[in-house]
């Protein structure tokens, strides 16, 4: 469960993320959506303690983040898997040497680090190409390995900022049915920052519409339609075909 509250950042006199309140409930999939510059990969950086907030309270599981000594937040980070656009592979090393990255760093023995990054690999599709290089794998196929990296540490909470962006419908599809999973069956809950009204209606439980670093329309995906009359829920109807 992750709970956000009066959530600003600022750099400067610039405010980027202006009060912001977001509750996502465990196992459950929020996606915000808004325009370029709005602010959704700052609130995923927060979120993942890449930056640290101006003021609010950011809460994974009841405990809040924005107030831990530098030891706890070593382990804090640990709660929370984060998933890029581009996947952030390194390039000299296999997809599995990758998935094996986070976990060599917990300090884990080789055999189980060698037992998890098999789970891990299974569990993404990506078996088969344990031992191929990023730049041997389909931009999808980076991006599950970047899906298992993110899991190697056993997160209550998965950040996937563009996820989906640039792949091609089938890969999407096979990303989001991953995500769905992970929610199903691993109890993962999962903030996905997107533009793509598809993946929204795809799989998200809750939709949060974010301009100008503040949260102007959020709801359940349903409720959000139903509504039908504001610019979000007109985004989330289906195209006519
Ligand atoms: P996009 O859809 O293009 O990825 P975004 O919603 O993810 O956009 P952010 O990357 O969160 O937007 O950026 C929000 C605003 O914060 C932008 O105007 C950006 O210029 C500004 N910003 C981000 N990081 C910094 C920084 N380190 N210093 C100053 N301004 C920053
Ligand atoms: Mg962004």
């Amino acid at each position: 469960m992750i709970e956000i509250s009066g959530l600003t950042k600022s750099y400067g006199a610039t405010t980027v993320l202006d009060g912001i309140d977001l509750t996502v409930a465990e196992a459950r999939i929020a996606a915000v959506v808004g325009p370029s510059g709005a602010g959704k990969s700052t609130l995923a950086r927060c979120i993942n303690l890449l930056e640290r907030p101006t003021s609010g309270t950011i809460a994974v599981n009841g405990q809040d983040l924005t107030r831990l000594s530098r030891r706890d937040l070593r382990e804090a980070r640990r709660q929370i898997g984060t998933v890029f656009q581009s996947a952030n592979l390194l390039r000299r090393l296999t997809a599995a040497q990758n998935v094996a990255l986070p976990l060599r760093h917990a300090g884990l023995p080789d055999a189980e680090v060698r037992r998890r990054v098999a789970d891990l690999l299974e569990r993404v599709g990506m078996l088969h190409r344990a031992n191929h290089f990023p730049s041997q794998l389909s931009g999808g196929q980076r991006q599950r390995i970047g899906i298992a990296r993110g899991l190697a540490l056993r997160p209550a909470v998965l950040l996937a900022d563009e996820a989906t962006s640039g792949l091609d419908p089938e890969s999407t599809r096979a990303i989001l049915d991953l995500l769905t999973e992970l929610r199903d069956d691993l109890g993962v809950t999962i903030l996905v920052i997107t533009h793509e009204m598809d993946v929204v209606r795809g799989i998200a439980d809750l939709v949060a519409q974010l301009d100008h670093g503040r949260i102007v329309e959020q709801g359940t995906v349903a409720d959000v339609v139903r509504r039908s009359d504001s610019a979000l829920s007109r985004a989330l109807l289906p195209m006519p075909p």
